[in-house]
């Protein structure tokens, strides 16, 4: 079963070695190992519903709790205090596009605010009713998850939108093909969650960001339904996808997507490659990537990631042993680690390897470990239950990722780092704080960095200083001139920080977009644009 307060299902467990909590302690000290709050006591907080009976809802105060929110770090500190802002009022599966213009007619009629709801992995306030705001439905799109179609001829495949990643792939591979979008939250995340998001798989560089593979669909508005054809390409005007991509619920309910999809390939591997520090391994990605290679996946780690990779990897033995190895080869403690995705047939992705390893090597990077890249692929998916184990010895984490050109990742993900010490430094916190090169381009790369600290007892302490650090390093990335986001989106929490992208007139249109197919203000209210200039 899906943990209600956490990530993942309660059956599986990421164990944190004590050689790993002895260097947590050591870095950040001891944090609060408070108990989690019972999900009686959460229930016992869901309010009476404002809105009336109907055979569309939900009114269970589990189904509520269920849909209150998703995987951002308030989130985790309100489920494990038990102390959510707000619940919804009702929630709604669909089951069908009738059952969609249903839900959307009924929030029309009774003024009810309506939140479409993928897969719940949103990690800046996607889902989340606003507290005090419209009584609220949620529309959980789950059981919308059919393969309508595929066709070979064209490489497309249609989905019903409320279809999770590993369903999706499933379908896919039992007719020879793959769409490639493995975000890390995969597991769980729903294909309208990803076009919602403008989400990116970890090896986009092969097969592209979801707004390469989301060819066409059918969202349903308030105000009617948007048909967008399959198309190789037009030049019919702005092209609505491109409206819908990112448009976090505020703009429909997309229903069913049609993807570009591929023959599965004939080998896909993973590689590690070290460096003797970040900027040499920086370099070489950057050629790379700009060098037409088809290599899937260029994931560069700085010095601390890549300590604390190993360091957390549970295989205290195998690290010890790596170290003494790459020490004796001159790899100190700079030393940066590059995962490298080779995808493709076979003759074409041994040429890839051989030429990108040849630029890693001009660059100090040194033999390509397969078994390194094997324990990432492993773990490529089980990485988040970290974070359940972490809660429980007393840390929490969080990210903030975001994309500039080249001449001013690194030197970006430096101020990223340093804003964020300072932040908690001036509370007398210490953090643990790393960052990795997540996708490139040929002009420029997303820099993702994780930040870990002690939880305190008192939950309102943790988030306070969450806040203030999130605020200034939210600040100092839009002075930096990189985007409020790559991969995450915006939800609530990145909303104050959109118009340093868009500009006033960029968001005189989104409002506008937002206004003619939502004329009431019902879908996503919050979301994407503050509440207070909704309307
Ligand atoms: C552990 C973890 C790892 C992650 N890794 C990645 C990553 O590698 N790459 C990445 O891009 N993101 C990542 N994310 C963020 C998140 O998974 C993505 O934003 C994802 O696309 C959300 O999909 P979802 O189905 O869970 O959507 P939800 O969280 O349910 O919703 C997100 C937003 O989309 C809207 N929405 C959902 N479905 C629809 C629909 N059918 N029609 C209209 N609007 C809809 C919702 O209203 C909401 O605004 C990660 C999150 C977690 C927790």
């Amino acid at each position: 079963m899906r943990r209600w307060n956490g990530w993942g299902q309660d059956s599986t467990d990421y164990p944190l070695p004590e050689s790993a909590r002895t260097y947590l302690a050591g870095l950040i000290g001891s944090g609060s190992t408070t108990a989690d709050a019972p999900m009686d006591q959460l229930l016992a907080a869901v309010p009476v519903s404002r809105l009336p009976p109907n055979p569309l809802l939900s009114l269970e105060a589990k189904d509520r709790l269920l849909h209150a929110c998703g995987q951002s770090l308030p989130d985790w500190v309100g489920l494990h205090m038990g102390r959510l802002p707000a619940f919804p009022d009702a929630v709604a599966y669909a089951r069908s596009e009738e059952d969609v213009r249903a839900a959307l007619a009924f929030c029309r009629k009774s003024g009810a605010a309506l939140i479409p709801y993928g897969g719940g992995t949103s990690v800046v306030g996607h889902i989340n009713p606003l507290p005090g705001g419209l009584p609220t439905v949620t529309l959980d799109l789950s059981p919308m998850q059919r393969l309508l179609s595929l066709d070979e001829t064209n490489s497309v495949a249609v989905f019903e939108a409320g279809v999770r990643g590993p369903d999706l792939e499933e379908r896919l591979a039992a007719r020879g093909y793959t769409l490639g979008h493995f975000p890390q939250s995969f597991e769980f995340s729903t294909l309208g969650g990803w076009i919602a998001t403008r989400s990116c798989g970890q090896q986009s560089f092969y097969y592209g960001r979801i707004e390469d593979l989301f060819a066409g669909g059918h969202v349903e508005t308030p105000v009617g339904a948007i048909d967008m054809p399959e198309l190789p390409a037009s030049a019919a005007g702005p092209d609505l996808r491109h409206l819908l991509l990112g448009s976090e619920g505020r703009l429909g309910v997309i229903t069913r997507a049609s993807v570009r999809v591929r023959r599965r390939p004939e080998t896909e591997a993973f590689y590690g490659v070290f460096f003797p520090d970040w900027a040499s391994g920086a370099e070489a990605v950057r050629q790379i990537a700009q060098s037409g290679l088809a290599v899937s996946m260029l994931r560069l780690s700085d010095a601390q990631e890549t300590e604390t990779t190993l360091v957390l990897a549970g295989k205290p033995d195998l690290t010890r042993w790596a170290d003494r190895g790459l020490r004796l080869a001159g790899y100190r403690d700079q030393r940066s680690l590059l995962i490298l995705g080779i995808t493709g047939e076979h003759s074409l992705t041994r040429e890839t390897l051989r030429h990108a390893l040849a630029v890693c090597r001009r660059h100090a990077g040194l033999f390509p470990i397969a078994m390194i890249g094997r324990m990432w692929q492993k773990s490529r998916f089980l990485t988040p239950y970290l974070r359940n184990t972490l809660w429980s010895r007393g840390y929490t984490l969080d990210t903030v990722e975001t994309a500039l050109p080249w001449s001013r990742a690194l030197p970006a993900a430096q101020t990223i780092q340093q804003t964020l010490r300072g932040a908690f430094e001036a509370r007398g916190e210490r953090l643990l704080v790393f960052t990795h090169l997540s996708h490139v381009y040929t002009d420029g790369a997303s820099v993702y960095t994780t930040f870990l600290f002690r939880r305190a007892d008192d939950p309102d302490e943790t988030l306070a200083i969450w806040r203030a650090a999130k605020q200034a390093v939210s600040r100092a990335i839009v002075d930096l001139g990189g985007t409020i986001s790559h991969q995450h989106g915006v939800g609530l929490d990145h909303a104050p920080f959109l118009e340093a992208e868009k500009g006033a007139s960029g968001m005189v249109l989104l409002r506008s977009a937002c206004r003619a197919l939502d004329p009431d203000g019902i879908l996503n209210p919050g979301k994407l644009l503050l509440a207070q200039r909704d309307g």
